[in-house]
């Protein structure tokens, strides 16, 4: 059914091209590209107007359906640019089948993840000297779909768009690749069993932020999740999914339905498996961790997602209670798979997986 489907390009005028910002100066998200990739669905026609075009404001009706009921979804990816012009994407197929199952879950309409792969490369492309160079530098691409038609009703939209927009990212860390401290939250709950925690739906994050401010306020950089029902596994942190390094094992909790199957975890378990590690996807309950704290058997913590690949935790806290991790120092195999998954992505090292896509 989308055999036919082709993509126009319809490119900035040089003059009306936007100033690149300072590389040092990035941040996260706050500037754009001068393009963006765009299309449209509705019943009668399917996905149309397939477009990479100047980046651009939208025109909705108040009444369209995103803002009533959520209808959203979005996925987050890089491209990474070397000094000699080489520039890839990571895993960018995995990104839209993880997509399309977000659609699914919310009822909205799945598009063509390959041929999606073969748009992104062109729109990459395209705006190849707005990816930034320096270390840990890339550019962030968001690629999203809404509900647009206007309509009151709480069911699905009948129109939709889907939309990529680009932004150059600076090192996740402006002061390094610190461990952070982090807050266990067992009053609110990120996902529930049977719900959306598993998919890239907008809600998911306006439901987040309550915690992330009580978190911060308090000192933390982010949350650590437990489950819904009993308070008492771990599920995530933040927007990434958790590590821990108890004994000589390398757990992280498994996906059962309340996780969102990261990519960079999936490449975390895959890499440290070619080593040699021992990696289990089990419950870890919090006591497990305290106690593996207390007892010296918590070797390490860490993050793991697009935005900082890999990020150490220094430090959990938890009601009164403060547990160190490592001693607040990065752990080494943290350490190992950080600078090996940027390796990777650059494409300076071996991609025994063929993670890489090499564009243009
Ligand atoms: C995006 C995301 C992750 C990380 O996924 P990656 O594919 O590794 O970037 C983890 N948890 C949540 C809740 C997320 O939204």
């Amino acid at each position: 059914m989308w055999e036919n489907l082709e993509v126009t390009v319809e490119k900035t005028p040089e003059t009306a091209r936007k100033a690149k910002p300072a590389q040092d100066a990035l941040g996260f998200g706050k500037y754009f590209t001068d393009h963006m990739f765009m299309m449209v669905w509705n019943k009668q026609q399917g996905w149309h107007d397939i477009k990479i075009c100047p980046y651009q404001q939208f025109h909705l009706d108040p009444a369209a359906m995103i803002f009533h009921y959520g209808q959203g979804i979005f996925e987050g990816m890089k491209a990474y640019r070397e000094e000699d012009g080489q520039m890839f994407l990571f895993r960018p197929l995995d990104n839209f089948e993880r997509m399309n199952r977000s659609a699914q879950r919310i009822c909205m309409p799945r598009f063509p993840a390959e041929k999606m792969v073969q748009w992104l490369k062109a729109l990459v492309y395209l705006e190849r000297d707005w990816i930034p160079t320096g270390p840990g530098a890339a550019l962030y691409i968001r690629p999203t779909m809404i509900g647009v038609d206007p309509a009151l009703g709480a069911h699905p939209a009948s129109d939709y768009y889907f939309y990529i927009i680009a932004s150059p990212v600076g090192a996740y860390y402006a002061e390094g690749f610190n461990p952070t401290k982090i807050y266990v939250s067992d009053e609110q709950s990120r996902a529930a069993k049977g719900g959306v925690g598993n998919v890239k739906v907008a809600g998911n994050y306006a439901a987040s932020f309550y915690t992330q401010e009580v978190a911060q306020k308090a000192g933390y950089t982010q949350v650590l999740w437990l489950d819904a029902c009993e308070h008492r596994y771990c599920e995530e942190v933040g927007t990434s999914n958790i590590f821990f390094v108890i004994g000589d094992e390398l757990v992280t909790p498994p996906l059962d339905g309340t996780i969102l199957p990261g990519i960079t975890r999936d490449s975390v378990i895959k890499l440290a498996e070619s080593w040699g590690v021992r990696v289990a996807e089990r419950p870890i309950a919090i006591d497990e961790v305290f106690a593996a704290s207390k007892s010296g058997k918590l070797k390490e913590a860490f993050a793991s997602g697009t935005a900082a690949v890999i990020s150490p935790v220094g430090e959990l806290a938890f009601k009164d209670e403060i547990y160190p991790v490592n001693n607040g120092q990065v752990g080494e195999l943290a350490q190992r798979l950080y600078d090996e998954l940027q390796a990777i992505q650059h494409g300076r090292a071996a991609d025994p997986f063929k993670w890489v896509v090499r564009v243009g």
